[in-house]
């Protein structure tokens, strides 16, 4: 099989330019109504769409093929609205509800382009990606999820021909293909080859439907995806099952359902590397006397009890807890806990605590004013 490069006839470092332009001779050179060959054309058509387009491009340089879609942008949401999954599923994605795999039909270059069910063409179907929504506590503990869906295959019984009896085709002859003339003008006759309108490039006339897919080609059935979970697996993570989208016209294989792994929104809990980062509020007593704290809602589902009796902290010190954060292949990483501290409480202070402060901490004098300091007051507290 000739490279996309070599169908348009253009060097491997062609410039965008030089693509667009041989593609552009070379449709009009080879176009069916010319009396150009419809399967050349088509192949003209794909090479100049993957070659055109950047990322596309790149990724047939990588691999050699234009079926793939991981790669570029292997991790991210590709092709999958965030969280559409969980949308479909309810809440935390409840086994057992459909879910859309089965009408990928198309495809980068399905749909074909006049008259008649595209040919099949050998390779790969577009893959179907699709992000799962899991909370910390999924990626933390692990979880099962199993992913229902309904799969078309082709049908065994008729070897998707649709027929349980059928004949040649009289128009083309069975070759599925024809040559028509056609009058353009006085005298003018045009060419053109393409697909059999009669039996639509099948080459056959169906005597008889077959019993099994009725006619239709394809079979559906329900196909469930067991999808593990384990704990360690990271955000952006993709777990693929090869050739579980649906079987398509347009190709041999079916696509493979690529799933990648997204956390859904929760408050509190920052995910970052193997350790968890969050916060504790705290009241300036504590912050300086020290305290025994309960952590709602670690993903490990226990909670986390904390006590500090060192030094005071002040409004943004961070301490750290090894062995509670997320799991790792060999352990657990690190819980960093940010303090809030409160301001101490707002209210008139006695003579006896002034002093009593004065004499832990320090400070000035009681302020005694002057003719040229402006005295402020509790009415001049305006914010806060
Ligand atoms: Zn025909
Ligand atoms: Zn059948």
């Amino acid at each position: 099989m000739p490279s996309l490069y070599e169908t348009l006839g253009v060097g491997k470092d062609a410039s965008v330019e030089e693509i667009r332009k041989a593609y552009k001779s070379l449709a009009r050179e080879k176009h069916p109504d010319r009396g150009g060959d419809a399967e050349e054309f088509k192949a003209i058509q794909q090479a100049h769409e993957v070659l055109s387009d950047e990322g596309k491009r790149r990724m047939y340089d990588m691999t050699g093929s234009v079926d793939g879609q991981e790669g570029g942008d292997m991790g991210m949401a590709a092709g999958g609205i965030p969280f559409e999954f969980m949308r479909g599923m309810g809440p935390f994605g409840m086994p057992g509800v459909a879910f859309d795999i089965g009408s990928m039909f198309g495809g980068i270059f399905g749909g074909g382009g006049g008259g008649g069910p595209p040919r099949r063409r050998p390779g790969k179907a577009p893959n179907k990606h699709q992000d799962i929504g899991l909370r910390l506590a999924d990626f933390y503990k692990g979880r099962e999820i199993k992913l229902k869906f309904n799969q078309q295959r082709r049908c065994p019984t008729c070897g998707a021909s649709g027929a349980e009896k059928s004949e040649p085709c009289g128009p083309c002859g069975g070759r599925g293909v024809r040559t028509m003339a056609r009058m353009i003008g006085p005298g003018m006759v045009a060419q053109s080859t393409g697909p059999c309108d009669v039996c639509s490039g099948e080459g056959k006339r169906i005597l008889k439907a077959c019993g099994s897919c009725h006619g239709k080609r394809f079979r559906e059935q329900e196909k469930e995806l067991v999808i593990q979970i384990k704990p360690g697996m990271r955000e952006g993570q993709t777990l693929v099952f090869a050739g579980e989208c649906s079987d398509t016209p347009d190709f041999e294989e079916p696509g493979d359902v690529v799933l990648t792994l997204k956390r859904v929104e929760e408050e509190g809990w920052e995910w970052r590397g193997v350790d968890l980062h969050t916060t504790l509020s705290i009241s300036f007593a504590e912050a300086i006397l020290g305290f025994q704290k309960t952590l709602q809602g670690h993903p490990g589902g226990t909670p986390v009890h904390v006590r500090w009796a060192g030094i005071p902290l002040v409004h943004g010190s961070i301490l750290k807890a090894e062995g509670k954060g997320m799991p790792t292949s060999t352990g657990f990483g690190t819980l960093y806990i940010q303090v809030l501290v409160s301001p101490p409480p707002q209210r008139e202070w006695t003579a006896e605590e002034r002093e009593q402060l004065r004499a832990i901490f320090g400070g000035e004098e009681e302020p005694v004013g002057g003719a040229d300091v402006i005295t402020l007051g509790p009415h001049s507290l305006v914010g806060k």
